[in-house]
């Protein structure tokens, strides 16, 4: 395997020449967005000032091209996850509406008394969208608590079955402890018992080499932006019987077949489930971002990713007081902490101060936080173009401000 030439890697994204407060930037907001290299860019700017027109309905020569460039990168999309069919690979804003789209539609498809399975590290994305579904079925979520180091309770997950369960939702990957759920175990054994599974992708698309057919999911879905892809675009990915059986999601342009007021029907997948005119401009350069990764090599940044990790990781446990949350063997790298009893608010403001982003808060998951026994703590997570001189600047920044804290 190659490794990761990071300078090269580095030179591909402007923004991270340059400085905030008065310091070089030290980018360890990852796991909230990643920033977005210049093939990215230029491919936005390309289309823009060349093949900008609406999708599908045109006949002319713009539109053609647009259509190609959008169709072309949900074949990529389609490559890049392991789906059969390009039927399977839906469009979407991001993760959010992907999951939305699911438990309404699929949603609509359950029947009072039936059961899903959530966990307690779910991102409020992979919660609220099913709490909504209950105010129109009478379901009943599970939820599956985790381990002292902060993997799933895969014995209570079993127990959790009954012939009632319809569903589980649950992330690859936590974006607050690291944690690398085992999702093809996960799928397995829930297909043994009749249910489907949905996997929150949105922290393991970027990190982990992801085949749909080998995790045995019958959905997942990711953003592009946490991919060096752009803002506002983000994947569905739903086994083509089951889309097929669903409901649309929204209705509009582009996902009908033929309407009247006497009837209207629906338009084949994937169109069937995208309402109106997509970001295509976005729905297309997701597709240069999935080639720049590959460009890389999603082993050579996950083995980077993972040198940084643990690298970070034991320099942290020198500074008096460093409590890390979340140490399951095999974690990503986001490492979620706090500074002895400092607030998780001052220490990224302190941060902030020295140049380095990071991100603080309860990252969208409070069942989470509840479970810990914490209101929030501050969280860095790596990327491609992250660097050991980084991490010791973040080591050095730490050691500076923890005496400011305590
Ligand atoms: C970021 C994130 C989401 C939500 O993604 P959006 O791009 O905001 O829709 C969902 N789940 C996890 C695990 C995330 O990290």
């Amino acid at each position: 395997m190659a490794e990761l030439d990071v300078n090269a890697v580095r030179a591909d994204f402007p923004i991270l020449t340059r400085e905030v407060n008065g310091r070089p930037l030290v980018y360890l907001d990852n796991a909230a967005s990643t920033q977005t290299p210049r093939a990215v860019v230029d491919d936005i700017e390309h289309i823009y000032y060349t093949s900008k027109a609406n999708v599908h309905r045109g006949v002319h020569c713009l539109s053609q091209e647009a259509t190609s460039a959008m169709e072309a990168s949900r074949e990529r999309v389609r490559r890049f996850i392991g789906a059969e069919s390009t039927d399977e690979i839906i469009f979407t804003r991001g993760t959010t509406e992907a999951i939305n789209l699911v438990a309404s539609s699929y949603g609509e498809l359950l029947e009072d008394g039936d059961e899903i399975i959530l966990t307690v590290m779910e991102h409020h994305s992979n919660i609220v969208p099913w709490q909504l579904l209950q105010a129109r079925k009478k379901i009943a979520i599970k939820v599956v608590p985790i381990l002292a180091d902060g993997s799933l309770d895969l014995d209570t997950y079993r127990s959790l079955f009954t012939e009632r369960t319809r569903l589980v939702a649950v992330t690859q990957v936590s974006n607050v402890l690291g944690t690398v759920n085992p999702i093809a175990e996960i799928t397995a054994y829930a297909h043994e018992r009749g249910a489907l599974v949905l996997v929150d992708g949105a922290q393991g698309v970027a990190h982990l080499k992801v085949d749909v057919k080998e995790l045995g999911a019958d959905f997942y879905a990711f953003s592009s932006h946490k991919m060096y892809g752009p803002t506002g675009v983000g994947i569905l990915y739903g086994r083509r019987e089951l889309l097929e059986a669903m409901p649309p999601y929204q209705g509009g342009g582009e996902m009908i077949g033929h309407v009247s007021f006497t009837g209207t029907t629906w338009a084949d997948l994937p169109y069937k489930f995208e309402a109106g005119t997509p970001d295509y401009v976005g729905a297309a350069a997701l597709g240069r971002a999935i080639d720049y990764m590959e460009g890389l090599g999603i082993d050579a940044i996950a083995a980077h990713e993972h040198a940084l990790l643990e690298y970070a990781t034991k320099r942290m446990l020198e500074i008096p007081g460093m409590r890390i949350f979340g140490t399951a063997p095999g974690k990503s790298a986001v490492i979620s902490f706090l500074l002895g009893d400092a607030h998780h608010y001052d220490t990224g403001i302190l941060l902030d101060q020295l140049g380095i982003a990071v991100r603080t808060g309860h990252h969208c998951a409070q069942p989470l936080m509840e479970t810990l026994g914490i209101e929030g703590t501050v969280r860095a997570a790596f990327a491609a173009y992250n660097t050991f001189e980084e991490v010791d600047a973040f080591i050095a920044a730490l050691k500076r401000i923890q005496p400011l804290l305590s």
